[in-house]
Order: C-alpha cells, then structure tokens, then sequence
C-alpha cells in the first residue's frame, strides 16, 4: 500500500456510529468484494477502537460520523475528543431529533450536521414535506446537510429496505429544496452515482452545492470509480468534491479508499489535497487556527 500522504492531513466526512451492530448489516453490502474481504468488529466498542486506528494510520484529523443513535454520537466524542463532527441519521423515515430539539443540540454543540438523511430508504424524496422544517432550521443556524443520494446496498429493496427505490436517489429530487432555501448549505454523499449526469447539473446551477465519495472509493469497481471522479473533475468541480469513506462497518475501507484517490493517476498533486483535506475544510468553515493544527506534525 502506498502511504506517501501520510503526513498530510485529510478529512473523512462520512462514517457511521453505531450503539449496538445492527444484525444482518453486515450481510446488506457482502456482495461487493472488499466488504466480503474486510474484517469487521464483533461489537460497537472494537468497531469504534478500529475507526480511531484507520483515523491514526492515515492521518484522519477530523471526521463526521452520523448515526440514529445520540447514545452512540455521544460515546464517540467523549473518546476522542475533537475528533469528531456528529450528524443525526434518519431512523423510521425521519431525523432522530425534532426540529427544536435540533436547534438546541446544535447551539449546545452537541450535534453539527443533519445527516445522512437516508430518505431514500424510507421511500421519500428529499423535499418530502416532514423535511420542510429541518430545512429552515438547518438554513437558519447554517446547520451543514448531508443528503443520501444515488446508491444503496445491492438487493436493498428485497431485504432490510422494502422501501428504498433507486430512483428516489436521484440528485434532482434535492432541487426545489435549494430552491426554497438558497443559504442552505449541503453535500450529496455518494455523488449522486450512478446519476453523474444530474449531480453535474445540480452543481454547476447550484454553486454551494458540494459531493462526497462515500462507497464509491472503495467498494465501486476502480475503473467506475474513477470514470466517475474524473467526469466531476472535468466538470470542473474539484474544489467542491470532498472525501468521505462511508465504511460502515469495515474500517479497512478507508485504507482502501484512500489509496484508491492516491493512486488516480489524472489527479495532481494539489487536486488530491483539496479531496482529501480542503474542500471539507472550507465547507466546513474551519478556523485558520485548527487548519494550522492539524498541519502540524
Ligand atoms: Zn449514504
């Protein structure tokens, strides 16, 4: 493996925590091969352990982790402290906190981002009316969104997610949403795929809009993974494409992924610093004074 970027520091803007290992998961994404490769903890304690050592191994300085659990959320953060952006998940087709109660675990720093919505998964469109107020809440106090978008684990519909409808991911659902709320500030994790076509059309209209890699780098074949990058490259959006493992419960994915955008061969060296470390940083609106930090050696 090649870990020639080791001393840089990158962003993972998409893992999950978990309070307990939800039973069949692991079987939801066996059929890619990495996932059927990957070794994977017993219990929540060894998977948050292994995220921690990934993190280390490659630098990891900071990460967003959503989960449907505040339980976990909160487990997460006070075992690393600053380590650790939290979003709330969707459980049961709507975020785990009220919009209120959103507004107070946002003010209290306790909650950082509404996401992943996986509305996809509960048969619902973006701009489903529950969303509306979560929306203007978000909007309002400048809460940074992380929308669900384009794939799920292959055989979804016929097991865990009767619900979820590939078409439901499609990154022009999220439209009437920005339009109504043009301060909204939002990624869309998995970059839309397979539906390149629209997330190119979403942020070239949408010029705040922002991707994750989510998945795509470690369990898409690279050949897709990189026809995909490089179409959003072209496109001319390398300044708003941010990585995300999305391992889920396979820490090994994020070494996996990493490589995988170290090793793309039509990325320089200054467009692979702003996936792996600073277009999550702008987004993020991170102070001068913790980029300086996690800089440091
Ligand atoms: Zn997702």
């Amino acid at each position: 493996m090649a870990y020639s970027q080791t001393s840089m520091p990158v962003i993972d803007v998409h893992l999950h925590a978990y309070e307990s290992i939800p039973p069949n998961f692991k079987a939801s994404w066996a059929g890619e091969p990495n996932a059927r490769e990957l070794s994977s903890p017993e219990d929540a304690q060894e998977h948050l352990r292994m995220v921690i050592q990934e993190m280390k191994r490659h630098n990891i300085k900071l990460a967003i982790t959503s989960s449907t659990s505040l339980e976990a959320l909160e487990n997460w953060t006070s075992e690393a402290p600053g380590l650790f952006l939290t979003g709330i998940q969707t459980n049961k087709g709507r975020p785990i906190l009220s919009p209120d109660s959103l507004k107070l675990y946002h003010e209290n720093d306790r909650v950082h981002i509404l996401g992943e919505l996986g509305l996809q998964y509960h048969g619902l469109a973006p701009d489903d009316p529950i969303m509306e107020q979560y929306y203007q809440v978000a909007e309002e106090y400048g809460i940074p969104v992380c929308l669900h978008t384009g794939l799920g684990p292959p055989g979804g519909p016929h097991s865990f997610a009767p619900k979820f409808r590939t078409t439901l991911g499609k990154p022009t659902l999220f439209e009437t949403v920005l339009v109504r709320h043009p301060n909204l500030k939002a990624f869309l994790a998995h970059a839309g795929y397979p539906y390149i076509q629209e997330t190119i059309a979403m942020m070239y209209i949408y010029p705040e809009l922002y991707a994750d890699l989510g998945v795509l780098a470690w369990a898409l074949p690279k050949k897709a993974f990189y026809a995909t990058l490089k179409q959003l490259m072209d496109a001319g959006f390398g300044k708003r494409i941010m990585f995300g493992s999305d391992q889920m419960l396979w820490p090994g994915a994020i070494s996996i992924a990493i490589e995988t955008i170290n090793e793309a061969p039509f990325l320089s060296e200054s467009e692979r610093r702003d996936i792996l470390y600073n277009n999550a940083a702008r987004f993020l609106e991170l102070s001068e004074e913790t980029i300086t930090k996690h800089h440091e050696k």
